[in-house]
């Protein structure tokens, strides 16, 4: 393994916030950060992305109960069929939904972190038929998606190092989608790359 393959691995540890020095907004996307002797482009859709995927899934069994239920009209038996094969599956992570049997579902309780109108649950849930085993994660990854900050939306210098910092903190160093919330550049990678040395 060389020195940079090795760079790669050691991903450093938060010691103290005020080591996180924010320097801007780059490219819609990107929040550029100092943090030691490395230089960050962190993701910000990516990063919201994985604490709203963590909230979700640390806060699974609190509820919201909802003043007007969602209403999901389902399209064909198939559809049905669907629900009532992951009913188990939605009442673990907080919904509560029932059927009157002519395809009418009622949610009266989605869980608490559930970032979503009644059509997109109804998107959520019957737009593709996901596995029951993988519907939680899909759901949360969704919610995810849906919650987080857009590309091109222009965060403000405290909420910008915030994030920074929550993305440090992190055990999970991708998104819900498996893909790496930043890149980093170190100073002697940079030093290498424009053939200088200290
Ligand atoms: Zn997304």
């Amino acid at each position: 393994m060389d020195s940079i393959e090795a760079e790669k691995n050691q991903i450093p540890e938060i010691k103290n916030p005020d080591e996180i020095i924010f320097l801007g907004t780059v490219l819609g996307v990107f929040l550029v950060v100092q943090k030691d002797d490395s230089l960050y482009l962190i993701d910000q859709h990516a990063t919201h992305e994985r604490i709203l995927f963590n909230k979700f899934i640390e806060n699974m069994k609190r509820s919201q109960k909802l003043l007007f239920p969602y209403v999901i009209e389902t399209q064909s038996d198939d559809d049905d069929e669907y629900l009532k094969s992951v009913s188990d599956q939605l009442h673990s992570c907080g919904f509560s939904l029932h059927s009157d049997g002519t395809g009418r579902w009622e949610f009266s309780e989605i869980p608490a972190n559930y970032i979503g109108t009644e059509e997109s649950l109804a998107e959520d849930l019957l737009g593709k038929h996901i596995p029951p085993q993988d519907l939680l994660y899909s759901l949360a990854a969704k919610t995810a998606c849906r919650g987080a900050v857009k590309d091109g939306t222009f965060l403000d210098a405290a909420s910008a190092k915030d994030l920074a910092v929550q993305a440090f903190s992190l055990t999970e160093k991708t998104c819900p989608h498996g893909r790496p919330l930043w890149v980093e550049f170190s100073k002697d990678n940079l030093f290498r790359l424009i053939r200088r040395t200290e």
